[in-house]
């Protein structure tokens, strides 16, 4: 039984030459239409008052939709959420309340 080898060509292929925006930049071309009522929140503020020590949340988020507050619980600044769900799987204790925004509501990105 005899095996054929591909012809492969030795090239070394070129990096490609990609320009990345800034993340800012990226974030500037996305929408948002508020719902006007927080579609994100904690179950149990108690939990990340006492129990927490990583906030997660607030480092995992690529829009800085979480931050640290003063007593503990997170502030959540839900209207520049992209929807991409990261916190609610972040969370070491499952204490993200977490839905899409109501229906027409939310992020759209104008780059598909
Ligand atoms: S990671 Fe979870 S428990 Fe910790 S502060 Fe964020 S929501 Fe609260
Ligand atoms: S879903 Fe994504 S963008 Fe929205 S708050 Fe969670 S981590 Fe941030």
């Amino acid at each position: 039984m005899s095996t054929t080898t591909p012809n492969v060509p030795n090239v070394t292929p070129e990096e490609p030459s990609v320009t990345n925006d800034s993340l800012a930049d990226r974030l500037y071309t996305v929408r948002y239409d508020d719902a006007g009522d927080s579609h994100l929140g904690v179950k149990l503020p108690g939990i990340c008052a006492e129990k927490c020590h990583s906030y997660d949340c607030t480092s995992v988020c690529p829009a800085d939709v979480w931050r640290e507050g003063e007593d503990g619980v997170p502030h959540i600044a839900y209207e520049n959420c992209l929807e991409c769900g990261s916190c609610r799987w972040a969370c070491p204790h499952g204490n993200v309340e977490w839905n899409y925004p109501t229906r027409g509501a939310g992020v759209s990105y104008k780059k598909g």
